[in-house]
């Protein structure tokens, strides 16, 4: 059950909603809407005379299983990411290698995809990597060269978390933590990062349906975390040809049936460099909210994923093309509906 409490309803209401449910041994989360008051999610049915509270705006007994993730009590979120704003209009570009690969290195490419546009840097320090004899990241030192890369440019950083019990760790240099595609059925690491207040870049499993990720967004609502943002980045396919299939169509399907912010990984939904400028503009036609984007100074001398990595020289393409499709679509959506469908400035 979906219970919304309006803004003004006294605390006693929440409390009292809470309390029953603990006493009805009902698990129950509380989490607050885009109207200023606050949606409970109860794991079964409050009884009848508990939702009499003053202050009770609406009771849903038929909702999605992800009660939180869902469309039904709030429209739209907004994640903050440092000062980035991620699903508030304007198209946010996250950028930058696979891996840290130094200190040097990273801040060389922090320094490129700022200049190119991007609003935050990406690069992992823990790699879940296919092969346990590939290179697996710096780690730690992976981690502080990143918060030296933030230091140096002033973008937040958001850096892959594979480990329930690195969460901590990473939380302390992250600005957002990644829980990749190979972990989002991961449910104890869910349930960690759901305890944080850190945003969440949530991959969708490359076998993964849509509810099945929307769900997997669920547990880390359902922990008290509504920072999370969805990132579709290709599922599997038949044909060899390209890495991964993108798949376009959860863009629009996820912000739907959700209102979570949506990005699009062009780089691991294709695998190959040529074809990352159109499917990254095809994200941003898609609906997505931004791109995460691997790009390197040199891609061919990337580390880890260099068949997928672009040039920031391509990054800036993607940035002023980006941005010019995002706008006219608004405009056209506008003109044509009375609203834009594409995220809109807030
Ligand atoms: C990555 O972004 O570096 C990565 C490993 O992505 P995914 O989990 O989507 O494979
Ligand atoms: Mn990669």
């Amino acid at each position: 059950m979906i219970v919304t409490v309006t803004h003004d309803a006294p605390a006693t209401t929440t409390a009292t909603l809470l309390a029953t449910a603990a006493s009805s041994g009902l698990a129950a989360r509380m989490l607050p809407d885009d109207r200023g008051g606050a949606v409970i999610g109860v794991d079964g049915n409050l009884p009848p005379d508990a939702l009499t509270l003053p202050g009770i705006h609406a009771v849903h007994r038929d909702h999605k299983p992800y009660m939180l993730a869902s469309k039904e009590h709030r429209t739209r979120s907004v994640v903050r990411v440092g000062g980035v704003a991620i699903g508030a209009g304007t198209p946010v570009l996250m950028a930058g290698p696979c891996v840290v690969e130094g200190r040097d290195e990273i801040i060389e490419a922090a320094r490129a995809v700022k200049a190119a546009g991007a609003d935050i840097l990406r690069g992992g320090a823990f790699k879940p990597r296919t092969s346990p004899y590939a290179f697996q990241g710096l780690g730690e030192e992976g981690l502080r060269c990143l918060a030296a890369a933030r230091e140096v440019t002033g973008l937040p950083v958001v850096t892959e978390v594979l480990e329930p019990d690195q969460i901590e760790l990473v939380a302390e240099y992250a600005d957002m933590l990644q829980v990749g595609a190979r972990n989002m059925a991961n449910f104890p690491l869910l349930r960690r990062v759901g305890k944080l207040h850190k945003p969440v870049l949530l991959k969708r499993g490359f076998s993964a349906t849509v509810e099945e990720w929307l769900m997997s967004a669920e547990y880390i609502l359902a922990g008290g975390n509504a920072n999370v943002v969805l990132c579709e980045r290709g599922i599997r396919g038949f044909d060899p040809a390209v890495r991964f299939n993108l798949d376009l169509s959860a863009v629009p399907l996820a912000k739907e049936l959700s209102h979570l912010p949506v990005v699009v990984d062009p780089s691991h939904g294709t695998g190959r460099r040529s074809l990352v400028p159109r499917m990254a503009l095809a994200g941003l036609a898609a609906g997505a909210d931004g791109l995460i984007v691997e790009v390197h100074p040199d891609p061919e001398r990337a580390r880890c994923d260099a068949s997928q990595t672009i040039t920031p020289a391509e990054l800036a393409s993607i940035h002023r093309r980006g941005l010019a499709l995002h706008a006219a679509l608004a405009e056209d959506e506008i003109a044509e509906y009375g609203f834009a469908e594409v995220a809109l400035s807030a």
